[in-house]
């Protein structure tokens, strides 16, 4: 197996080198995204691996059948930058649903902790030999009210993590968890009461056109003053100009970010010594409240290990057995045609 792997980090390269080699493939890493103008690279391989920030458009899509690369292999969940309705009955498109919950969760903690124990703040602090504590005065989480939108996979052990610190739970999900509200410490409600009831609020759903924007100028004026706003989950679930306005305001009192609405021209990227041109961002930074990552919150080596290893045994299963239970598929095609029995 020839694998063109598209937008190669060097923490990719360990996973899927060592998984690689296990199963006899060969493979080419390419620091370029995939788009129309990379696509050439691909001639010669028998599948292309790419990442969040490729694209696989009609006009790729064509390139690559042309080249007889039959296998577009996601490593990662989400498939919104493939064209899925043009790929259906002409490549193969396989992905990776899930590789670790707890990366993510336990990130998202860790955003939360530095933030309300000021522990970014200290870390300078102590560096330049300030031993003062003005302005360092946190909150416990111990008794506090969390409010957790979405309880998939991430949601719930990020819900575990919260109730080991003695935290309550609002959990707000549009399809319920069987056994996750126990009338007391976790309970579902609606987002109004989530908004209004929460001193820390937490978003782990998915981007959808339902849930676009969700933390809005008109949920914020909902919450407490106060409120801390957690997002590891994807950008626009957030409006990034209306948090930015709830800050400057004080009603929201920190926030955390992973993932932010315009991430896609800076996240992954080393922009220092450039001026940034996207004024929300850099004013967002700015912020003393305010902590952003880069979409980091999956980077674990367990994670890694996990997303190549799934990667890998995708495309070993579909040239093995012509179907692979990670593949996606478009609903409006044949079912006929559809070997996985996954159509979305
Ligand atoms: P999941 O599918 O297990 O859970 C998503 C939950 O959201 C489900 O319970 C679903 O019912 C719920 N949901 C769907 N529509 C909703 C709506 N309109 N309102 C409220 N809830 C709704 O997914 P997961 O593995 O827990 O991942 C959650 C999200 O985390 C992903 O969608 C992704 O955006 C994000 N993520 C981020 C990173 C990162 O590195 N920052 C990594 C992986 C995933």
């Amino acid at each position: 197996m020839k694998l063109a792997f598209f937008d190669a980090k060097p923490y990719d390269k360990p996973s899927f080198d060592r998984y690689g080699k296990e199963n006899g493939f060969e493979i080419k890493y390419f620091e370029t995204k995939l788009n129309e103008d990379t696509v050439e690279l691909a001639a010669g391989y028998d599948a292309v691996c790419v990442f969040v920030n490729d694209t696989v458009n009609a006009a790729v899509i064509d390139r690559l059948c042309e080249f007889g690369v039959g296998i577009v292999a996601l490593r990662c969940a989400g498939f919104n930058n493939v064209d899925m309705k043009y790929a259906f009955g002409r490549i193969h498109v396989l992905r990776v649903p899930a590789y670790s919950p707890y990366a993510v969760a336990e990130h998202t903690v860790a955003m939360l902790l530095t933030s309300i124990r000021r522990i970014h703040k200290a870390y300078i602090r102590t560096r330049d030999f300030n031993f003062s504590l003005a302005g360092m005065t946190g909150f416990d989480l111990h008794g506090k009210t969390v409010g957790v939108i979405g309880t998939g996979r991430i949601g719930r052990v990020f819900i575990d993590i919260c109730r080991g610190f003695g935290m309550k739970v609002l959990a707000y999900d549009k399809y319920h968890a069987e056994g996750l509200d126990n009338g007391d410490t976790v309970k579902y409600v609606e987002l109004d009461e989530l908004f209004g009831g929460s001193d820390i609020i937490s978003l782990h759903c998915p981007l959808t056109e339902e849930t676009y924007h969700v933390i809005d100028e008109s949920a914020i004026s909902k919450c407490k003053r106060g409120v801390v706003i957690l997002n590891t989950s994807r950008g626009a679930l957030v409006d990034a100009e209306a948090l930015l306005a709830g800050i400057k305001s004080r009603k929201i009192g920190a926030a955390c970010l992973d993932v932010y609405e315009e991430e896609a021209d800076f996240f992954f990227e080393d922009f220092s010594g450039h001026i940034l041109e996207d004024d929300t961002l850099a004013r967002l930074i700015s912020m003393p409240n305010v902590i952003v990552t880069s979409h980091q919150a999956f980077l674990t080596e367990d994670a890694l290990s996990n997303i190549a290893q799934t990667t890998v045994q995708n495309i070993v299963d579909f040239v093995r057995l012509g179907q692979c239970e990670n593949e996606v598929c478009y609903r409006g095609g044949r079912a006929e045609d559809c070997k996985s029995g996954k159509c979305f």
